[in-house]
């Protein structure tokens, strides 16, 4: 609830203002048990933010976070410690997050040596369990990072997240970074060990046709701020907020025969998020803007069960 980070900025080059970039501005939602909910939005948005700081990799502003019946925010580290087991991520880029002097069965071993304490032969046999379970050969193990693909590299890092049983993951980007040959693979083997592993996700993506395809619902950003949120279809067929609307009008459709939405095209670049546009942040873009949208920030509304933030929503 109310969800806040912000960074200092260091350097005179680039202070405005506060000096501060609002990267995640009053965000408030729920995520469901064993749903995906995906965050989406154009690079520099906030979400990375958001999802790092939902699971205190990054300490936030201001806010709280609810999980299992506790406000996160608010513990110490130790008391965090059992909570941390619970909550992953899946990071983009599977080579950056991989140390290159490891072996595998080692990078994957080390959230369990960290966390708990399981005899050497146990754990052994939990690093060959979750290899088979990301679809890769236990005889791996021995090898080194480099020796992989990007996508048995990403199957490395899904393993080392689930390595403590978590019940919430955060995936930020995980196909991105892969050819589209092996995303659908990525993204089916994160389905099924949903299906199998009771998960909730957190999928954080610019890619509208990925996310459509995988999603139960979806939040959209723009600088910092939640301007929709509700069931993937829902919104899919019919967005309420000028911004969701473009977003989905400019990404590829799966099927081009299919594409009966009208076109929206958006004036200008994204602004500034050290300097975002007053009243609606998505003003100086919109093609439906008012007077008031200039001044005014519109409140989010609640409207057929989603959460829109528009003065002037498409319904
Ligand atoms: Fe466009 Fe105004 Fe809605 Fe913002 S509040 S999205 S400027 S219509
Ligand atoms: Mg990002």
């Amino acid at each position: 609830k109310h969800l806040k980070k912000y960074f200092s900025i260091d350097g005179g080059l680039f202070r405005k203002g506060d000096g501060a970039v609002h990267a995640v501005d009053d965000i408030s939602f729920d995520v469901y048990e064993q749903e995906t909910l995906a965050i989406v939005g154009e690079s520099g948005c906030g979400k990375s933010t958001l999802g790092r700081t939902l699971i205190r990799l990054l300490e936030a502003t201001g806010g709280t976070a609810m999980f299992a019946g506790q406000d996160i925010f608010s513990l110490s580290q130790a008391e965090m410690r059992p909570l941390r087991k619970q909550m992953q991520i899946v990071f983009q880029d599977p080579f950056a997050s991989l140390n290159p002097r490891m072996k595998v069965a080692d990078i994957i071993a080390e959230p369990i040596i960290t966390h708990e304490s399981m005899g050497r032969s146990e754990r052994d046999e939990r690093v060959a369990e979750l290899m088979e379970q990301v679809g890769l050969r236990r005889a791996y193990g021995s090898r080194y990072p480099h020796m992989f693909s990007g996508g048995q590299r990403q199957r490395i890092g899904i393993a080392r997240a689930l390595a403590l049983q978590p019940k919430f993951i955060v995936c930020d980007e995980p196909v991105s970074a892969l050819d589209v040959s092996i995303q659908s693979q990525i993204i089916n083997l994160l389905q099924r060990l949903q299906e199998q592993n009771g998960l909730t996700y957190l999928f954080i993506s610019h890619d509208l046709s990925v996310v459509r395809y995988f999603s139960d619902r979806i939040g959209v950003m723009y600088l910092g701020k939640m301007m929709e949120l509700g069931p993937t279809n829902e919104v899919y067929e019919r967005p309420f907020h000028p911004y969701t609307k473009f977003l989905i009008a400019a990404a590829p459709s799966p099927n081009p025969h299919a594409r009966h939405q009208e076109k929206l095209i958006l004036e200008g670049d994204i602004p500034s998020p050290l300097n975002p546009p007053s009243g609606c942040r998505f003003h100086t873009r919109c093609p439906y803007v008012q007077d008031i949208c200039k001044n005014l920030e519109p409140a989010t509304q609640q409207i057929e069960g989603r959460a829109v933030a528009c003065h002037f929503p498409l319904v």
